[in-house]
């Protein structure tokens, strides 16, 4: 089957998320939008996966629990699970691996946590934006650990990305996927990177605000709707 995607949108948790990203209105929005996925993937904190998920159960849209990371190369990476609970176990093990600085909500934005109601039931008090201890070359296999898989995210932008801060991905990272900002970028990257043509290329939204999500457009082929199906088939290396 053909679903349509997002797996790459942040909620009111994240400090550069805007307020009105609440799992309510993300999730019912994605679904306006046509999409039959998305993922949630707040900076540093899976925290508000638990909340979209359950909005998703009742409106019948698939919700992936996931997380981006920051390396301690300050590269952003996608991390997606399976389950909630693979999702939290990570969402700890990056908690005790992440420079704690105190968030000043004032000049950096809240960092709420919702429940399925829409409801504030805590505030993540350390800014969810630096660093973490976590390596690049080492993502990959820390997140497979934990059940999940983990790919570079929005490869193509100037800064915080793999190959802005690198500027190769090395094939012993272990990535099968790579998400891109701008697809029409692809073919003048693949000339630079020929490692493009084994991955997987995805695009996503990135969306800090509802207004910046996107309407359905892009799809996975998979064998039925579900986060492990999703998981298996970015984590299959392509064929080139
Ligand atoms: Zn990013
Ligand atoms: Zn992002």
């Amino acid at each position: 089957m053909k679903a349509f995607y997002d797996l790459h949108i942040h909620s009111c948790l994240s400090p550069c998320g805007d307020m009105d990203m609440t799992p309510n209105n993300l999730v019912n929005m994605a679904k306006l939008l046509g999409l039959d996925v998305i993922a949630l993937t707040d900076h540093n904190s899976a925290r508000n996966c638990g909340a979209a998920m359950a909005v998703g159960r009742e409106i019948g849209l698939l919700v992936i629990p996931g997380m981006e990371l920051t390396t301690s190369e300050d590269i952003h990476a996608v991390c997606l699970f399976p389950d909630l609970e693979k999702a939290l176990a990570w969402n700890d093990y990056v908690d005790a691996h992440r420079i704690k600085i105190r968030n000043r909500a004032a000049i950096y934005g809240r960092q709420v946590i919702m429940d399925a109601c829409d409801r504030e039931v805590g505030e993540e008090e350390y800014l969810l934006l630096p660093a973490t201890e976590i390596g690049i070359m080492d993502a990959y296999r820390r997140v497979k650990g934990f059940g999940g898989i983990c790919y570079p995210a929005h490869i193509d932008r100037d800064s915080l990305s793999i190959l802005s801060v690198l500027g190769e991905i090395d094939e012993s990272c272990g990535f099968r996927t790579a998400e891109l900002a701008d697809l029409s970028k692809l073919d003048a990257l693949r000339r630079q990177h020929p490692i493009l043509e084994r991955l997987n290329i995805i695009t996503c939204s990135d969306a800090h605000y509802l207004e910046n999500m996107r309407e359905a457009a892009n799809s996975l082929e998979l064998p039925e709707l579900s986060a492990e199906a999703v998981l298996t088939v970015l984590d299959t290396a392509r064929k080139p």
